[in-house]
């Protein structure tokens, strides 16, 4: 399958559609890991703009070669050795990553925003061995390795290093884990292998049309596969620019669209929704500026959780766009996308990428032919070797080599609209994934609470916002406030519950089990 993509990227550039590769992929060298072997070709073009200054290509390869010196040690290779990472969106993320990857290791990214026992659960359910970590947050992560005995080194001296022979690093072997939420409370490690990454990147660079005349702006957590793969992996696998930002500020956004040849966009539907609550704060005049700036972008795609159609019409009607809506998963990359060329359905996510098989499937395991709502499952090269050490999750997760996404969809006029998810246990909040159950775990900790039910219900900004149904211990009491200034110091900031009522008793079934939609309608009826 890899090579039909491949044969089809230089179909395009036998066309003359545009320039992709300076050389057919076949010439190049088998043993280096192929994402290494491009950036050699691109040598002096820009591939990383970020606070700390402007980088090409040949000094992203000089560095994380510094960077997998030091990781090495004078050993020959990390043979899969976790290393968990603390690095700000920018240069020194992506020359840690490439680093990892050069010596032989798995990347395991962290979030920035999560607070320290989030931080020291990855860790130890990775078994880091070793941690890389930005100044500004070592006082976070220098008390987790020192407790654990796991080698800690700061960016400052990721770089000071004598270069190395580096190993050669076969590409099926395991890459990154990236961690998710899933039914079963506590995140999982979904591991992807160098192959796996080459898929999900030649699928969407195929699909969507990458260059390296591209430029795009990442502004998306570098925990979360949308940043890391759609975006990040993608511009520098094509020799594109990727400016890359802290995190999400609308003013800070327009002002790209504004001032720099920004030719990509990609983003979760509720920063489109943030971007639109700007444009309209503007005057006039500045609106008429931020709305021709968007002429300059080929393509600005929305992901990671349901776009509502209004959205899409209000930024239709702002920037002249019809956001090209993808579906997809940590443990997939993206499986399915409306076209690039062609006509975009609103509220659909259009047909299976290159290389990507899809099905829907009824109850009782039987494929469908869509009229009916069944489980999206999908087959490909793309789709994750495993959950980390967890068989038993992964065996689950699969049915005849198929993955079971747990997402419903039904397939109108030829192209997929997603009905929702399966299980009620994970919310999907501002594009990221979280499990009631993991929230429930932590909030049952809080002295005041005796019970707790954890559902999504519906929100405007943020797709799904967390809330609480509590019954709270005799005698006590707890605002929403309070619950939220205790939750911070425990949970990510997007898992603390935005929304609480307080009820005598949870509504329940015949065997205890507590009647998720009831809860919603409970929280829904307070409003
Ligand atoms: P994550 O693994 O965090 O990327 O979350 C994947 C989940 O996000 C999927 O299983 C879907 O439930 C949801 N998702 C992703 N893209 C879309 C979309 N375009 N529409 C609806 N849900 C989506």
């Amino acid at each position: 399958m890899l090579s039909l993509l491949r044969d089809s990227i230089r179909l395009n550039v036998r066309n003359g559609t545009k320039y992709i590769n300076p050389l057919p992929i076949t010439h190049y060298p088998m043993k280096q890991l192929t994402l290494i072997s491009r950036a050699a070709l691109h040598g002096n073009r820009t591939a990383i703009i970020s606070r700390e200054g402007e980088f090409t290509y040949r000094q992203l390869l000089e560095r994380s070669a510094k960077a997998a010196a030091c990781l090495l040690e004078g050993k020959d290779e990390l043979q899969e050795a976790r290393v968990a990472f603390l690095v700000p969106s920018g240069f020194d993320y992506v020359a840690t990553q490439w680093g990892v990857w050069r010596a032989g290791g798995i990347a395991v990214p962290l979030c920035v925003s999560h607070p320290p026992p989030e931080l020291a659960y990855v860790i130890d359910d990775a078994q880091a061995t070793i941690i890389v970590c930005h100044p500004k947050f070592a006082s976070k992560l220098q008390p987790i390795a020192k407790t654990r005995g796991v080698r800690f080194i700061s960016t400052k001296h990721l770089y000071d290093a004598t270069e190395t022979v580096l190993p050669q690093v076969d590409p099926q072997r395991r890459a990154m884990m990236i961690y998710t939420s899933g039914t079963t409370g506590k995140p999982k490690g979904v591991v992807i292998t160098h192959n796996n990454i080459e898929a999900q990147v030649m699928s969407l660079i195929s699909a969507w049309e990458w260059t390296s005349e591209d430029h795009i702006l990442l502004m998306l957590p570098l925990h979360h596969i949308h940043g890391i793969i759609n975006v990040l992996t993608c511009a520098l696998w094509a020799g594109a620019i990727c400016q890359m930002r802290h995190k999400f500020d609308a003013y800070e956004v327009w002002d790209r669209f504004i001032a720099d040849n920004l030719t990509l966009f990609m983003a979760v539907p509720t920063i489109y929704v943030k971007l639109i609550a700007t444009w309209k704060a503007a005057s006039p005049n500045q609106r008429k500026v931020m709305s021709d700036a968007c002429s300059k972008l080929r393509m600005m795609v929305s992901g990671s959780a349901a776009l509502p159609v209004s959205v899409l019409e209000k930024w239709k009607k702002i920037s002249g766009h019809i956001l090209l809506e993808r579906y997809g998963m940590t443990e997939i990359g993206m499986g399915l996308s409306n076209p690039f060329h062609g006509k975009r359905v609103p509220g659909h996510v259009g047909t299976p990428l290159p290389g990507v098989e899809a099905r829907l499937v009824d109850e009782e395991g039987n494929v469908t032919s869509g009229d009916e709502p069944g489980e999206i499952q999908i087959k490909g090269p793309g789709v994750f070797l495993e959950y980390w050490q967890r068989v038993d999750a992964t065996q689950n997760a699969f049915c005849d080599g198929w993955f079971c996404t747990g997402d419903m969809a039904v397939i109108e006029n030829g192209t997929y609209r997603i009905f929702g998810r399966k299980s009620t246990d994970i919310i999907k909040t501002g594009g990221y994934k979280v499990s009631g159950l993991e929230i429930k775990e932590v909030l049952h900790t809080h002295s005041a609470i005796e019970e707790c039910a954890v559902v999504g219900v519906k929100d405007s900004i943020w797709g799904e916002c967390v809330a609480v149904a509590l019954v709270l211990a005799p005698g006590t009491e707890l605002t929403l406030e309070q619950l939220r200034n205790w939750g911070k110091q425990r949970l990510a900031i997007y898992k603390v519950p935005s929304k609480m009522i307080t009820v005598k008793e949870l509504p329940r079934n015949a065997m205890g089990k507590v009647i998720k939609p009831e809860v919603v309608k409970l929280m829904s009826a307070t409003d």
